[in-house]
This record gives C-alpha cells, structure tokens and sequence, in this order.
C-alpha cells in the first residue's frame, strides 16, 4: 500500500524509476521562487510540488516531474514540448484525475 504525504489528493511519498527512488516534497513557494509548480531534481533525486496548487494541478504536475525524471533515468533525451505532450496524453487517460 503506498503511502501518501498529501492523503486526500493522493500524492505519493516515493515514486521509482528504473530502481531509483525519487522522494516527493511539498515544497511552499515554489511557483513564486521558481515561476514553476514543479520541479525535478536529478543530483539530490526529489521532485518538488508547490502544495498552494489546487488538487488537480498538484497531479498534473506530479505526472509532469515523473515523465521528466524518466526522460532523465532512461536518457531518453526528450524535448521539452514533448514532455508536455506526454503529459497531456497521460493525464487524458483519466485514471490519475479525480
Ligand atoms: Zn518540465
């Protein structure tokens, strides 16, 4: 059973990819530090969500950190419009809404 450090949006505490765990913080201020609502890190292996987001923006933004730390794990080289792209496609899916 996974555990989730935002219980009610579902937003898990750990993720992994390709055998690296990749910790989720909740990170305050970080659109207005960052001009971004998240953020990858690859050296220290946590991605950052800024928890002022509503639910729905939170998860996007999770599945958007995820598909770049992929990118990243899988030197798959991606552009970032492609990111996006992947992005939409996956949270059009519907399962990781609601
Ligand atoms: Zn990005």
């Amino acid at each position: 059973m996974a555990e989730y450090i935002e219980k009610k949006y579902h937003i898990p505490k750990e993720i992994e990819v390709n055998g690296m765990s990749i910790e989720i913080i909740m990170e305050e201020e970080l659109l207005r530090r960052k001009d971004s609502s998240g953020q990858f890190d690859p050296m220290k292996m946590k991605i950052y969500i800024d928890p002022a987001l509503c639910p729905a923006q939170q998860k996007v933004t999770l599945v958007h950190e995820v598909i770049e730390a992929i990118n990243h794990l899988y030197d798959m080289d991606l552009e970032h419009h492609k990111i996006c792209l992947l992005e939409a496609a996956l949270f059009g899916l519907g399962f990781l809404q609601g």
